[in-house]
């Protein structure tokens, strides 16, 4: 198997990968070019004449799909996350804002979209070579690693960025640290991120200490009463010491500072799942709770983080922290 690895700021725009299995290839990720795309084909093609089966979008970015029909006409079926089809032509619009050229726009609204979608994962069979692929929540709300087990090497898409600033446009971080305990506990040796070098469990771990720093210092200055450009300069000065020296610092750390205390504030606008609207009726066991302050919840069983069954009343008196999902817990 093999990692493309895109120069920042090439035309490749992020990472790659592919492996080869007896009777074909897995593609995973499409760049953010056809013309990049069509040189990662022409470099599998001089090492084997298999057909390519696969591709793995592992998210909805522009910069992991622009490719996809470079592959799609090499005969590829292409599977991604669920979201990744409702978000490809719409969420990456927002990247140019109303400033967008028309053949741009043009371009986005005919990405070629995922053949096959899937909520929770799927396993492909390259004969028998298996690759297992899993969607995460972090980066998008949409995204998808894929392990090959035998090899021990995890593709991470934008789940892991190493020793890169990651987009948070799109990330919910407090969930994102959670996977990334996830993708640790996977035993894999190698990490593929989606943009930087291939790295070990201490990078992917660096990432998260990243996060984690991030939430700590945002959190401090929102508790001293800043917000804005002054949330901004308050908490630029330690990330700079600390990751100045990380790829795109000065692309996305200020905006990192935003996001995050939007996230904090519960104000930050990420994508939806189609159909997701507040009227839509949630699958169990989230339930919809809706109570006033200083009014008494109504009794019901909810899962807590250990598997366990508990009534909410037996937790009178204790604090409780609730992890919210996509507006239902
Ligand atoms: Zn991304």
């Amino acid at each position: 198997m093999w990692a493309a690895i895109g120069t920042d700021g090439g035309k490749a725009g992020a990472n790659a990968g592919f492996v080869v299995g007896e009777d074909g290839v897995a593609v995973i990720d499409t760049f953010a070019d056809p013309e990049a795309a069509k040189e990662l084909l022409a470099e599998i093609r001089k090492l084997t004449p298999l057909p390519i089966r696969f591709v793995v979008n592992t998210h909805y970015h522009l910069d992991h799909v622009n490719g996809n029909d470079v592959f799609a006409a090499a005969g590829a079926t292409i599977l991604a996350q669920r979201n990744v089809r409702d978000w490809e032509r719409t969420e990456n619009l927002k990247w140019w804002g109303d400033k967008i050229k028309p053949e741009v726009k043009a371009r986005v609204e005919s990405l070629k979209l995922p053949d096959v979608v899937y909520d929770q994962g799927v396993d492909l069979y390259l004969d028998s070579r298996k690759l297992e692929v899993r969607s995460y929540p972090g980066h998008t709300g949409g995204d998808s690693i894929v392990y090959v087990h035998d090899a021990g090497v995890l593709f991470c898409g934008d789940l892991f960025w190493n020793h890169h600033i990651p987009n948070l446009t799109d990330a919910t971080t407090g969930v994102w640290t959670k996977t990334l305990n996830a993708l640790v506990g996977s035993g894999a040796g190698k990490f593929v991120p989606g943009h930087g070098e291939p790295g070990t469990s201490l990078d992917v771990r660096a990432l998260q200490q990243y996060l984690e720093d991030l939430r700590a210092a945002v959190g401090l200055a929102r508790a001293a009463g800043k917000s804005g450009d002054a949330l901004v300069e308050a908490v630029l000065p330690e990330l700079q010491t600390k990751y100045g020296s990380w790829g795109f610092f000065k692309e996305f750390a200020k905006a990192n500072i935003k996001q995050t205390g939007e996230e904090l504030a519960g104000s930050k606008r990420v994508p939806h799942p189609a159909g997701s609207a507040a009227s839509a009726k949630p699958s169990a066991p989230y339930l919809p709770l809706r109570v006033q302050v200083g009014e008494k919840a109504p009794d019901f069983t909810l899962p807590s983080a250990d598997g366990q069954l508990v009534k909410l009343s037996s937790l009178e008196g204790q604090n409780v922290l609730l992890d919210f999902y996509e507006g239902f817990w």
